[in-house]
C-alpha cells in the first residue's frame, strides 16, 4: 500500500466536476484516506510549488492555484503514486491520452485540473503540507 496526493485544482473545482473527477480514483481502487475543500493563499501556493520557484511559469502557476477552492485529498492503494499519475494524463492535456482525467476534464498546460504527486519523496512532502498524522484514517 502506497500513498499519495491528489488535488482537484481550482479550474475543475469550478467546473462543478469534482465527484466525477473522485470516481475515477475509486473505480481504479485508490481509497480517499483524508479529503477537505480549501483556498490556497498565494504564499500557500509558493509554498507549495517551491520546487518550480525558478521556472517562467512560476508566478502564473501559484496565481492559479489561489483564485478559488481546491479539493485535496489523500489516495491510498496499491502503486497509488504511478496510478495516479497515469489516470491524470500529460501535463498538458493537448498531449493526453484518452480517457484521462487531464484529457477529459483541463483547458490547458496551466488549468489542468489535477495535480498528483510524482515521487514517494514528492508524496510525503505534499501529504504533510496538508495533513496532520490524525487527518488521515
Ligand atoms: P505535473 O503537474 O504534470 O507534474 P509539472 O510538475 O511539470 O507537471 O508542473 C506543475 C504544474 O505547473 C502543471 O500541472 C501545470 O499546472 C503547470 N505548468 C507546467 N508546465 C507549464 C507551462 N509550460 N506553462 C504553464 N503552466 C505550466
Ligand atoms: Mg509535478
Amino acid at each position: 500500500m502506497e500513498q499519495t496526493l491528489s488535488i482537484i485544482k481550482p479550474d475543475a473545482v469550478k467546473k462543478n466536476v469534482t465527484g466525477q473527477i473522485i470516481s475515477r480514483f475509486e473505480q481504479n481502487d485508490l481509497r480517499i484516506v483524508a479529503m477537505k475543500r480549501i483556498q490556497l493563499s498565494k504564499a500557500e501556493a509558493e509554498g507549495f510549488y517551491y520546487v518550480h520557484k525558478e521556472r517562467p511559469f512560476f508566478e502564473s502557476l501559484t496565481t492559479f492555484m489561489s483564485e478559488g477552492p481546491i479539493v485535496v485529498m489523500v489516495l491510498e492503494g496499491e502503486d497509488a503514486i504511478a496510478k495516479n499519475r497515469a489516470l491524470m494524463g500529460a501535463t498538458n492535456p493537448a498531449n493526453a491520452e484518452s480517457g484521462t482525467i487531464r484529457k477529459d476534464f483541463a483547458d490547458d498546460i496551466e488549468r489542468n485540473a489535477v495535480h498528483g504527486s510524482d515521487s514517494a519523496e514528492s508524496a510525503a512532502f505534499e501529504i504533510l503540507y496538508f495533513f496532520s498524522g490524525m487527518e488521515i484514517r
